[in-house]
């Protein structure tokens, strides 16, 4: 990786600029990052070296364009043609602009764009729901042919399925934020951010924690040193068909307390065995309901990624779906919340047991009512 900053200087636009490191460090030595100025390294991809070779080179990887300033900064219209002109000689290199301006995408644009060039990603940043729905549908509507998402900082939990699912979004990241006056990251917004990349098979990777991070309502302080060392320990950066979900840690909630906070919900208490289910049961009897049971979870819950996740379990037909949305077995996102079951993996035998009984112990506690 290397980084090719063509100007510096930037103004904040939006609730994740609040706390912009590039302010925070310019501050330290005196400086106005509010004063938007052409680098020296301008055309850094164009810099040879002394034996006449371009110093970038494809062996240093992506190369992440104006990382202290935006790519599309209305000062910096009449630099950008250029910097266009540099990306298109080094189509040997891969080019990656994050931004926050993505409605401004289009001003500078070479004529010879066309769909878009194959070594270039542009990459939207949506910190919060507000920024996801303005910047989305702008990015999804525009020429380009690698488009990725950052949400970071992560300033709450956000929905971007209906984005994803358009299948043109290859990549999402997702971080709490950094520094003194970092605001708060919550497990439960990277795990539901997650989940909706699972669903759509788009690659997810939690870069960091940030300096103040929620995990199960506890709230820690994170050191700088180790925000990202945290977010890979954690195991929740995500690759379809990889099997890494089997890194993440976790420990199946003890049963009291699950049957407790389960009585507690309006929603779960609200289900009970219907006659229908009593007459079935009372047919088939406790085994092979049992059976079928486990036949479900393997079938419908068990794939790393089920089909109609969310959806794939009936609010009425059998006492077995029943029980699944009274114990919260229903789906992956009910799995991961209320069993700790992580998302993205293959359930192996000992969840699927699990699941099996949690299920079957409450058909049988309802039907001795
Ligand atoms: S757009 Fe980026 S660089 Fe500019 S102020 Fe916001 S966070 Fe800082
Ligand atoms: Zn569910």
């Amino acid at each position: 990786m290397a980084i090719w900053n063509p100007w510096h200087g930037c103004h904040k636009i939006s609730p994740g600029c609040a706390n912009c490191y590039v302010y925070r460090r310019d501050e330290s030595i005196g400086k106005d990052a509010g004063i938007v100025v052409k680098t020296g390294d301008y055309d850094l991809p164009l810099k040879k070296n002394r034996q006449g070779s371009y110093k970038l080179t494809a062996g240093d990887g992506t190369i992440f364009a104006c990382m202290t300033s935006d790519f599309f900064l209305e000062e910096a219209d009449e630099w950008r043609r250029g910097c266009w002109d540099i990306i298109r000689v080094r189509k040997d290199l891969s080019f990656h602009i994050i931004t926050k301006r993505i409605d401004r995408f289009e001003k500078e644009l070479p004529p010879d764009w066309g769909d878009g060039w194959d070594h270039v990603t542009i990459c939207s940043t949506c910190e919060d729901q507000d920024r996801a729905d303005y910047r989305l549908p702008i990015m999804l509507s525009l020429p380009i042919r690698h488009r990725e998402i950052i949400s970071e900082p992560m300033l709450e939990e956000i929905h971007i399925e209906k984005y994803l699912e358009s299948g043109l979004i290859e990549h999402v990241t997702c971080g709490g934020e950094s520094g003194p006056k970092a605001r708060p990251c919550d497990l439960r917004w990277v795990q539901e951010l997650r989940r909706q990349c699972i669903r759509n098979a788009v690659p997810f990777y939690f870069k960091q924690t940030g300096a103040v991070f929620i995990k199960d309502g506890r709230t820690y302080h994170i050191d700088r040193k180790l925000q990202m060392a945290q977010a890979v320990k954690s195991g929740y950066s995500y690759t379809p068909g990889t099997g890494c979900a089997e890194a993440i840690r976790y420990v199946l909630p003890d049963r009291k307390s699950l049957t407790e906070r389960l009585s507690k919900s309006d929603f779960r208490s609200r289900f009970h065995l219907s006659a229908e289910d009593r007459a079935y049961i009372e047919e088939k009897g406790l085994e092979t309901v049992s059976s079928h049971a486990k036949d479900f979870v393997a079938k419908r819950l068990a794939p790393e990624n089920p089909e109609k996740d969310g959806s794939q379990t009936p609010m009425k037909g059998h006492p077995v779906f029943t029980a699944q949305h009274a114990t919260a077995c229903c789906c992956r996102a009910c799995l991961e919340k209320w069993h700790r079951i992580p998302s993205g993996k293959q359930l192996n035998g000992t969840e699927i047991s699990y699941i099996t009984d949690v299920i079957m112990q409450w058909i049988e506690n309802e039907y001795r009512k």
